[in-house]
């Protein structure tokens, strides 16, 4: 069998012509030292596990090694199951031509693996996938669980690929750059961008916060944003109630942004709350770049 590295560099090989070096900008190849190398000879190699890091410079990030495990664990038990199926949907769309999807800030993989799924059940064209994150520590366990996708540490604000490279752009809770989203999508490429809706993991938050105004926020100015670069093609709310089981309890606190800010004795404090349904609630934005 072939090793990760070996698969890794094979399938970024053959589909370099989406790169291009985050240094200079050139196209890019892969050499036989699984070097993914521009004609400047700026080179990146690929790591191990079976992905690629783009960085120019290192990067921290806000992410460590255990939230994104604790988000892999959730997602894996289906938390996003409803979510990821309306969005295949979306996608689909009676489509008959294969799809290139590129997820912005694809963190441990599992969405776009899951839509990968849902897309094959859907059709028998093709599925390329690649996920773009900041973080390393997001990306390897990407690599690790999910084969037959492209894996790439990098930065979305100088993304390593050449310009209209993608029909459908994802972004997931996660930051956007509408810039760079507009550069590599194709004509009639699509954006599809998820928020949390107000009533996403009230549980959870209502438990960390009682009544501290963090328990309230608005969509308005994300959806604003968005208006500025894409024209709505479709905005739909989607909204399900998800049973846990004990031992979902923490990792989804762990895996929650919502809980950065909060101190371990809240945290504790909810674990014995012992919560056993949440509201998962998202927004989902599909937009088309406008037209200037
Ligand atoms: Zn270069």
């Amino acid at each position: 069998m072939l090793k990760k590295i070996d698969a890794a560099a094979r399938l970024i090989g053959r589909h370099s012509s989406l790169f291009q070096c985050p240094v200079c900008g050139l196209a890019m190849e892969m050499n036989e030292n699984r070097t993914l190398l521009c004609r400047n000879r700026h080179g990146f190699d690929t790591a191990k596990p079976g992905y690629i890091s783009l960085l120019t410079k290192s990067v921290k990030s806000d992410y460590g090694k255990a939230m994104f495990e604790a988000r892999n664990l959730v997602c894996r038990s289906g938390f996003f199951h409803p979510l990821i199926g309306q969005i295949g949907k979306l996608i689909l769309n009676g489509r008959t031509e294969p799809v290139t999807v590129l997820d912005a800030g694809c963190g441990e993989g599992s969405p776009l693996a899951q839509l990968a799924d849902v897309w094959k059940r859907g059709t028998p064209a093709g599925f390329l996938g690649i996920g773009l994150d900041l973080s390393k520590e997001g990306v390897a366990i990407a690599a690790r669980e999910y084969a037959g996708f492209l894996w790439c540490v990098g930065d979305l604000a100088r993304s390593p690929f050449r310009d209209r490279s993608f029909d459908v752009i994802l972004n997931v809770l996660s930051a956007s750059n509408y810039g760079e989203f507009r550069r590599l999508l194709r004509k009639d490429g699509i954006l599809i961008k998820v928020i949390p809706g107000s009533g996403h993991l009230r549980q959870l938050r209502h438990a960390l916060y009682d009544r501290s105004p963090r328990q309230a926020y608005s969509n308005d100015k994300t959806r604003a944003l968005f208006l500025r670069h894409f024209d709505m093609l479709d905005e739909r709310q989607i909204r399900y109630d998800v049973a846990l089981q004990e031992e979902q309890l923490e990792p989804l606190v762990r895996m929650t942004p919502l809980s950065w800010g909060a101190r371990d004795e809240q945290i504790q404090r909810v674990l014995r709350l012992a919560i056993r349904e949440v509201t998962a609630d998202f927004t989902v934005l599909v937009g088309r770049a406008k037209v200037r």
